[in-house]
């Protein structure tokens, strides 16, 4: 039997943080996508100060921090600000919903045009967008935020800079000095056509209705694949973390080392690092197991979760061959997509899904010590 999990209709802010059961959850965005050292560091010591020291990466390229207590919230925010991590209101924060593809270079207009749309969409007469919707900004050489949540995408169809609204292959040819109003416009489009209803809404359930997009919207722009994998690139050392999540001083560490963007892989990519660094938590080896498992806080850190998540993913790491989503309810909230494999906690145990999200239909459930025992049974 599952059970089925309480539908928030929007995500945790730092203005405007959730009860978790490990006590609040208070996410950051950090602008642009990127902390400076400074930042980093000051993030660090907050988390330790007020909350109960870990910090996820979440899939929309924020940092969050648990077990943050009520009476902390009010000093964890006046420090957030003085580090430059604070919007002006909780709506200024909630419509600030913009992932950065972090690979840019001084040769793309990804970080020019991330700052135009982050601008606009604090502007008094910014479109008022429901809580989950939100911009991906991708327009480097190479696409690399397909795979990430997003209604709205800036990004390239060979040589020339997109838009695109998801849920349609159809994209709009837009200018670096366009694009930030042009996503608006769409933005207002969505609002316009109905996208919203009892203030939930998303683009793709809007294209799924049916809805013609406005004109101009006649590019073929295919999906395009993309592995994330710690390692070394251009901009510095790409390194992960056992579902994402570090401690505050694994991040002070990390701070020490430079500039950090942060990825919606749940990794950061260490600004100019010439080499991984050796920290206890951070994975720097492309193969490593734990890189093939998702899994959510699980019991007894989320209220909702009707099992704990990490050990059984832990250990069933070393035997898969294809990623592993483990969740603690049928929410799917490290995963909303589909994966080849999910195990979704139910009273009972876990109900094994294959090629679907977490609230799909089961083929079988079996007892966590069965699993760990016979991770064959994912397999047959
Ligand atoms: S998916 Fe996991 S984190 Fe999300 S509500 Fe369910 S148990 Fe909690």
């Amino acid at each position: 039997m599952t059970e089925a999990p309480l539908v928030q209709g929007w995500c945790p802010g730092a203005l405007r943080p959730m009860l978790s059961g490990d006590g609040y959850v208070l996410r950051v965005r950090p602008r642009l996508g990127r902390l400076s050292a400074d930042q980093a560091a000051g993030v660090a010591a907050l988390a330790l100060a007020h909350g109960n020291g870990l910090i996820d990466l979440s899939a929309r390229a924020n940092v969050q921090l648990r077990g943050v207590r009520a009476d902390s919230h009010a000093p964890l925010i006046a420090g957030l600000r003085a580090l430059g991590l604070i919007d002006d209101s909780v709506a200024q924060e909630s419509r600030r919903n913009i992932v950065v593809q972090p690979f840019w270079g001084d040769s793309d207009p990804t970080l020019a045009i991330a700052a135009d749309l982050t601008a606009a969409l604090a502007a008094p007469d910014a479109p008022d967008l429901p809580g989950k919707f939100g911009f991906a900004v991708d327009c480097g050489l190479r696409r690399v935020l397909d795979g990430t949540a997003a209604d709205i995408r800036l990004t390239r169809q060979g040589d020339q800079l997109v838009l695109r609204a998801e849920g349609s292959f159809r994209a709009k040819v837009v200018s670096p000095d366009t694009a930030a109003a042009e996503a608006l416009a769409l933005a207002r489009w969505f609002l316009a056509m109905g996208g919203v209803t009892q203030g939930r809404g998303r683009m793709a359930a809007l294209m799924a209705r049916g809805v013609a997009l406005p004109e101009g919207f006649t590019l073929e722009t295919p999906v395009q694949a993309y592995d994330a994998a710690p390692g070394a690139c251009a901009q510095g050392q790409l390194v992960g973390f056992e579902f994402g999540q570090m401690q505050a001083e694994t991040l002070a560490a990390l701070a020490r080392l430079g500039a950090l963007r942060v990825t919606p892989w749940r990794m950061l990519l260490i600004e100019g690092a010439t080499q991984a660094p050796a920290l206890p938590g951070v994975i720097s080896d492309p193969a490593s197991p734990l890189l093939r498992v998702i899994a959510c806080t699980g019991a007894p850190g989320c209220t909702q979760a009707l099992q704990p998540t990490r050990a059984l993913a832990r250990a069933l790491a070393p035997h898969l061959s294809v990623p592993l989503h483990v969740s603690g309810c049928a929410k799917g909230c490290a995963h909303p997509g589909p994966a080849p494999l999910t195990l979704t906690a139910t009273v009972e145990g876990f109900a094994l899904i294959r090629d679907g999200t977490a609230a799909d239909m089961p083929l079988s459930t079996h007892s966590m010590a069965d699993l760990i025992a016979r991770p064959d049974i994912l397999t047959e």
